[in-house]
C-alpha cells in the first residue's frame, strides 16, 4: 500500500528503530511511547485490522510477539508487557496497518485501565446470546 506509513517502514522508504524482522513480520519502537521500549509488531503484508485478516498473517504475527515480548521486557529491565491493540476508529486505531502495541510495565501504578462501566454489565444474557447468535 503506497500511502500506508507502516509499509513504508517496512519497505525501509522511511526509518525506524527496528528492534526484529523475519520473512512475515518487522518489529520497531513505537515513535511516540506510553513507556520506553513501546514497540509496535506488525505483518509484512498490509492488512487493515482483526476484521480483515487472515488467519495465517495473524498467527505469524502472534508467533513474533511471543519471541519478542520477553525482549522487550527484559531490554528495559521490566516486569511485565502489555499487548494491546486497537481495531476501528471507534476503538482508537490511528494508523489502518494491522499493530499490536507491546508496552513494558515496571509496576502497577505506572498505568491505569480504562474504567469500569456499571452500566455495561445489564442485560449479559441476552448481549452474550447477540454475540453467540454472530458466531453460529
Ligand atoms: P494506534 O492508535 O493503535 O493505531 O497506534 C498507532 C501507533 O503508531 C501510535 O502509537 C503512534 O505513535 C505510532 N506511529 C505512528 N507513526 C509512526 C512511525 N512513523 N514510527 C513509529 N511509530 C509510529
Ligand atoms: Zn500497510
Amino acid at each position: 500500500m503506497t500511502d500506508c506509513i507502516f509499509c513504508k517502514i517496512i519497505s525501509g522508504d522511511i526509518p525506524s528503530n527496528k528492534v526484529y524482522e523475519d520473512e512475515y513480520t518487522v518489529a520497531f519502537l513505537d515513535a511516540n511511547p506510553n513507556a520506553p521500549g513501546h514497540t509496535l509488531v506488525v505483518p509484512k503484508r498490509h492488512v487493515v485490522n482483526i476484521f480483515d485478516t487472515d488467519e495465517e498473517t495473524l498467527s505469524r504475527t502472534m508467533a513474533a510477539i511471543r519471541k519478542i515480548a520477553p525482549a522487550v521486557r527484559d531490554g528495559v529491565d521490566a516486569h511485565g508487557v502489555h499487548v494491546n491493540s486497537n481495531h476501528g476508529t471507534a476503538a482508537g486505531q490511528v494508523v489502518f496497518h494491522l499493530h499490536f502495541h507491546i508496552i513494558p510495565r515496571h509496576e502497577r501504578s505506572e498505568f491505569s485501565f480504562w474504567p469500569k462501566d456499571e452500566r455495561a454489565a445489564v442485560d449479559a444474557k441476552t448481549i452474550a446470546e447477540q454475540i453467540r447468535s454472530k458466531l453460529s
